[in-house]
């Protein structure tokens, strides 16, 4: 059974994205600072396939320490999803200081520096998938979302780059991009502003599941020679 390590597995594209894994035969390690009660069903419905550790994505001294751990308990890890995100927005004049480090931080620094150790593992096995959840935001403006499109744009950079370094590894590494989905994150969108977004997606919004789904492709053996590209689920909206 191939091992896959989901970032922000608690809730919204994450949850669903361990339940699709789940549902194709993986081995999921979830990680998230908490719990959720929704995991824990997971967990429960499949005890030895499905598996949750706390953590900080941003606590980058002891990734070195997590990616040991998981290789030691759970054996050769197959994939990493970076999914892990925060979406403040904010206008850039008067962001506080700390919020750019956060947002920049979680988004962007975390993902690299979980690659950097995750995929030291995937060397030694001669194989390995990672993929990491960028937005439509990192290629569309979007009012009040500078430093969130600056860490996702910035995750596609790195995407790029890095799979060109790992693809004679037989290492992939690509961006999913979804759309506006309906999630804890977007709470905050709604009225005319929801509306609007809508209205951009000629299929209708993408659902968590439709990303997971893309997820699921690149890890599966119709993805073995996909790598360096952004896979975006969007409803239409950027078309
Ligand atoms: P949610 O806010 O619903 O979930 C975010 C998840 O990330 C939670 O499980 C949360 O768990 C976890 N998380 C946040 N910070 C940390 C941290 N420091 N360490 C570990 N885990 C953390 O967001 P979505 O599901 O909507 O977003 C998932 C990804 O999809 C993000 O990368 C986001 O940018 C991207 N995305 C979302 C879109 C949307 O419309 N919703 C559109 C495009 C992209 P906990 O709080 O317990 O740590």
């Amino acid at each position: 059974m191939k091992t896959v390590v989901v970032t922000g597995a608690s809730r919204g594209l994450g949850l669903a994205i361990c339940r699709r894994l789940l549902a194709e035969g993986f081995r999921v390690i979830g990680l998230s600072r908490s719990l959720s009660a929704e995991f824990q069903t997971l967990v429960d419905s499949a005890p030895k396939q499905v598996f949750f550790r706390p953590f900080d994505v941003t606590e980058f001294s002891r990734v070195g320490d997590l990616a040991r751990e998981i290789k030691r308990d759970h054996g050769a890890i197959f994939g990493l999803v970076n999914n892990a995100g925060i979406g403040l927005d904010g206008i850039l004049a008067t962001m506080h200081q700390s919020k750019i480090e956060t947002i920049i931080h979680t988004n962007l620094l975390a993902p690299i520096v979980l690659t950097k150790y995750i995929s030291r593992t995937m060397l030694d096995q001669g194989e390995g998938r990672i993929i990491n959840i960028s937005s439509i935001i990192a290629s569309t403006g979007f009012h009040a979302l500078s430093v969130y499109a600056a860490s996702k744009a910035g995750l596609e950079g790195f995407t790029r780059s890095l799979s060109r370094e790992l693809g004679k590894m037989k290492i992939t590494v690509n961006c999913v991009a979804p759309g506006y989905m309906d999630t804890e994150m977007t709470e905050g969108l709604t009225g005319d502003k929801l509306a609007a977004v809508r209205r951009r997606a000629p299929l209708g919004l993408p659902l968590p599941g439709d990303a997971a789904g893309a997820v699921a492709y690149l890890l599966s053996p119709d993805g073995e020679r996909v790598t360096g590209t952004v896979i975006t689920v969007d409803g239409g909206s950027t078309a």
